[in-house]
């Protein structure tokens, strides 16, 4: 597969290195943006897995425009550095990373906690969905630590069966909820974003890091009927923007002539780096073939 390939295929992958974004994500936050206002007003924000960091790099180009932004950036992988934002590097699912972020807005809350956290997907749907759930409501309960009141917070999330749990969860603390579709996000795909407007959490409400907010004994059938809560759905992104699942000749028909772009970050030391390495050093363990298998061995295998 050519250089070229990916950039005919994925015309937001293209625009996002010719942009000198990091990540073709960064056009869903700002599609976000456009529909709204995220940014208007907001001085300190929160980007909770933010690796490779286009969501930072957005953020702190529009709210740290004047350097009187805050942005504090969270990811289990390193992220190269980036202008006004500070780095955190854990896991937002264990309470000293939890712990870590919530010290730097002691005193001083955040206007903004967005989360676009993305578990490896498996390919198991109701597992990855699951897991989704929990990288979602892990940020919840941050942000229910650090943000103001009728503060926003924006988080990825998968549209599957049991969406509306996490819509019922979410409204009791936003006076409005909204799920989100970007352009830039495919169709093909079930991610859409969860947009968390004036932050109002119940009257006594304490937050406590240490209450998982999905808990078991909930009651799904509580869900149904009047009790369910349907929240509105919003495609945001100009009409005339790039369809993410189209692919585009290289000549793009705004007239833009094709010149390839590297992209702007790659990233620093990815989980796959070691598998890498060890390719190179040709100690990758290699695939079994039922071929390259003496006759015990083939036994075993089919067990
Ligand atoms: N918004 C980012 C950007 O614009 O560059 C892209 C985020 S990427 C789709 C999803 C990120 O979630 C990955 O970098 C991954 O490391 C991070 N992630 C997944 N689980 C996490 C966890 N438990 N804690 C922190 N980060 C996590």
């Amino acid at each position: 597969m050519g250089r070229t390939s990916k950039d005919k295929r994925d015309v937001y992958y293209r625009l996002a290195k010719e942009n000198g974004w990091r990540a073709r994500s960064a056009f869903k936050l700002l599609q976000l943006d456009e529909e709204f206002h995220l940014f208007q007003g907001v001085t300190r924000a929160v980007d909770l897995c933010a690796a490779p960091g286009s969501w930072s790099q957005v953020l702190s180009q529009k709210i740290g425009g004047q350097g009187s932004g805050h942005v504090v950036a969270v990811d289990l992988q390193a992220m190269a550095p980036l202008p006004g934002v500070l780095q955190i590097q854990g896991d937002i699912t264990q309470l000293s990373t939890a712990k870590e972020i919530i010290q730097h807005f002691e005193g001083c809350p955040a206007d903004l906690v967005v989360c676009d956290g993305a578990p490896d997907v498996t390919g198991l749907h109701d597992v990855d969905e699951y897991m989704q759930a929990q990288l979602l409501l892990a940020a919840l309960n941050i942000a229910t630590h650090v943000l103001k009141p009728g503060g926003c917070f924006v988080a990825k999330i998968f549209r599957g069966r049991d969406v509306t749990l996490i819509y019922s969860q979410l409204r009791v603390f936003f006076s409005s909820v909204l799920c989100a579709k970007p352009r830039s996000s495919r169709n093909s795909s079930i991610e859409a974003f969860a947009v968390c407007q004036g932050y109002d959490p119940p009257e006594g409400f304490l937050p406590d890091l240490t209450k998982p907010l999905l808990d078991h004994s909930y009651d799904f059938n509580q869900l149904d009927g009047p009790t369910r809560i349907i929240v509105p759905f919003v495609t945001c992104g100009d009409l005339s923007a790039y369809d993410s699942d189209r692919s585009y000749p290289l000549d793009l028909e705004d007239g833009s002539e094709y010149k390839y772009t590297p992209p702007t970050q790659p990233p620093i030391s990815p989980p796959y780096q070691e598998a890498c390495t060890l390719k190179k050093k040709g100690r990758l363990a290699k695939e079994i073939r039922p071929q390259d298998c003496p006759i015990s061995t083939m036994d075993t295998l089919s067990q």
